[in-house]
């Protein structure tokens, strides 16, 4: 029989090995700003268009090519970093494989201008789907540009596979935040669609952090340093009142490297023990140096992984490092729901502060839409709670809240009137016979047929989810206008994110007298929302926003209603008067689909008289 077996043609081998290093534009801004930094530029230019579909363009002023290597660069397994294996074992560049530059030019079109210091002129290169179309001389200054356009023009299936605009740049955002929290003494600049949406001057590490996370992270920091033998860390973690619901900042860098590694998040969260409530996940920015001979970064094509060689000690240096800097920073004893609240700001009102206090008296009482005061409590400190924690904090302290209540008449907070505005008092309803409530979180009703049990947190989350719905898809959503705006601060990608819903969030009734850069005002709530819950849901969303829900069914306003029916939802361990039993029976039977939740759980089971009697047999 004929020899069949035959080498792939370099452009089919190099889009197969692009299948691998480009998933999509964010990992081409990856490669590009890497290779900038191996070419030790200073200052760093970063542009996108349309989420990088049409446009990634990194310009460097870095040590530049000679023509000959501007050429071999395309060229799959063409690298100047390494020259034998065991440079893999000192590595102190970002790359080392050559097959960026190959894999990106096989999917996208590429130009390339590139100049080295000492020459006059530079080259400059156009290759599409690996074919060089041209290659001049041109003048440009020191350093590189390389610019990828039309990424997978020639894989339409890879284009299509694409997610929205607003997930692309998530991800490229990412890329873009770990390569600059890596490298705070470059200076890096990002641009979407022509305008700036970062400039992040040369500083330090602290000061890299607060420039993209926002002035308020600096108070948030606690600095952990520790030198071994083996290791040096360096780096921050937040204070535990600022833990989140989500894992939101977590960054480890080994060697000015970017990597996941749950085994070392583990370590650090259990240097948090005891300081946090349970769900809550720390922040932290930790660099840890190491001996390149001790580690293996040859692991994963896209290197967020690494394998360490001594694990076990790596986890023991790092908790206690991360501890002993929570001591000492005297964080340990301060658990966030032992101070007194009283003493705390409520949220940002800087308002308010302005208006006289007998107006805000006068016109407090007379809003209308209130059933109850917000506690106006909550700080920052308090920002990511769930509501479900603000319920369980407060059970079994009736009597210090009437202490509080006494000694600060101003102050209303009741913890059993957290949530009853979500009971509509028009919905006394008499249909329901007997309802009887069971271990606080399921419903005892009777039906024609036997009788029902109704998970309460789901049944309720039902009805919100469906409220909402309807009056964001006839947009017409009730607002209640808040007197005072609320203002609430995030980060730029929060806010950038609540940004992208504000259609969706005003047709759901909340209004907006301003958004910018790391804060929101808000002026006017959906009508069942409390002002003290606000927070928590932009949270919730923005978390769920930030897991990368499926595109099939990645709906905005679907996924806006399920998150406000979840934060809203009386939570289970909640006692429900008569009234709120048969609002929640009631309620959920007239909804369209009673038997699940939003998240498709049942939301109640039946049992037949039937079934019943057999089991009496
Ligand atoms: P690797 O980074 O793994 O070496 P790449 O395909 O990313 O492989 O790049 C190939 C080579 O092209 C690099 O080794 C480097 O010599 C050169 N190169 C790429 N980008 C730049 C740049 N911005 N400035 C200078 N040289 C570069
Ligand atoms: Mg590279």
């Amino acid at each position: 029989m004929a020899d069949i077996i035959q080498l792939l043609p370099d452009h089919v081998a190099n889009q197969i090995a692009a299948g691998e290093v480009v998933q999509r534009p964010a990992s081409v801004v990856k490669e590009l700003l890497e290779n900038a930094i191996d070419a030790e530029a200073t200052t760093i230019k970063l542009i996108v268009k349309d989420a990088g579909k049409t446009l990634i363009q990194v310009i460097d002023n870095g040590k530049g090519m000679s023509a000959t290597d501007a050429r071999l660069s395309f060229e799959r397994h063409a690298t100047s970093k390494i020259r034998s294996a065991d440079d893999l074992f000192q590595l102190h560049t970002k790359g080392f494989r050559g097959e960026a530059l190959a894999s990106i030019a096989a999917i996208a079109h590429v130009e390339l201008k590139t100049k080295q210091e000492a020459d006059d002129v530079g080259n400059a290169i156009l290759i599409e789907g690996s074919n060089v179309v041209s290659q001049d001389v041109v003048v440009t200054p020191k350093g590189t540009s390389i610019a990828v356009k039309n990424l997978f023009f020639n894989i339409p299936a890879r284009r299509n596979f694409l997610k929205s605009n607003a997930v692309e740049l998530r991800h490229i955002i990412d890329e873009f935040h770990r390569v600059a929290l890596a490298h705070p003494s470059i200076s890096f600049s990002m641009f979407n669609n022509g305008s700036e949406t970062f400039n992040l001057p040369a500083s330090n590490y602290r000061q890299r952090i607060v420039n993209i996370f926002g002035s308020k992270t600096n108070e948030k920091l606690v600095p952990v340093e520790e030198t071994t033998e083996v290791l040096k860390i360096s780096g921050f973690a937040c204070k535990p009142e600022f833990a989140k619901k989500t894992r939101g900042e977590q960054y480890f860098f080994v060697n000015d490297r970017f990597i996941k590694s749950g085994y070392l998040n583990h370590a650090v969260a259990s240097a948090f023990e005891g300081l946090l409530k349970s769900g809550m996940h720390p922040s932290y920015f930790l660099y840890l140096q190491v001996d390149p001979k001790t580690i293996d970064i040859n692991i994963h094509p896209t290197k967020t992984e690494i394998k360490f060689d001594d694990e076990h000690t790596l986890y023991a240096l790092l908790r206690s490092a991360v501890k002993h800097s929570l001591g000492q920073f005297n964080i340990a004893p301060v658990l966030d729901f032992e101070r007194d609240p009283n003493l705390d700001t409520p949220y940002n009102y800087t308002k308010k502060e302005m208006a006289t206090p007998p107006a805000i008296e006068v016109d407090r009482n007379f809003n209308p839409f209130k059933e109850h005061k917000a506690s106006g409590r909550q700080t920052t400190a308090f920002k990511s709670q769930t509501p479900n924690n603000w319920d369980s904090l407060y059970v079994g302290l009736e009597s210090k809240e009437n202490e509080l209540k006494h000694d600060f008449s101003e102050v209303h907070f009741e913890s059993e009137e957290i949530t009853p505005s979500i009971f509509q008092d028009d919905t006394q309803v008499e249909q329901v016979n007997t309802t009887f409530q069971f271990q606080n979180k399921y419903i005892v009703s009777t039906i024609k047929s036997g009788m029902v049990v109704i998970d309460q947190y789901r049944a309720h989350q039902r009805i919100l989810y469906e409220d909402f719905l309807k009056s964001m898809t006839i947009k017409e959503g009730v607002s209640q206008q808040l007197l005072f705006p609320l203002e609430l601060n995030f980060t730029t990608k929060e806010v950038e994110i609540i940004e992208q819903l504000k259609d969706d969030l005003q047709h759901a009734g909340f209004m907006f007298a301003n958004i910018s850069e790391e804060s929101i005002a808000i002026n006017g709530l959906p009508v069942n929302v409390p002002e003290a819950d606000v927070s928590n849901i932009l949270d919730y969303l923005i978390s769920d926003i930030e897991n990368e829900v499926p595109e099939s069914n990645f709906s905005t306003t679907d996924l806006l209603a399920k998150s406000m029916a979840k934060s809203l939802a009386i939570k289970r361990g909640r006692t429900l008067q008569k009234d709120e039993q048969d609002y929640i029976v009631n309620s959920l039977f007239a909804c369209k689909e009673p038997s699940v939740s939003p998240n498709n759980k049942a939301t109640f089971i039946t049992m037949d008289v039937d079934e019943l009697d057999k089991k009496f047999i």
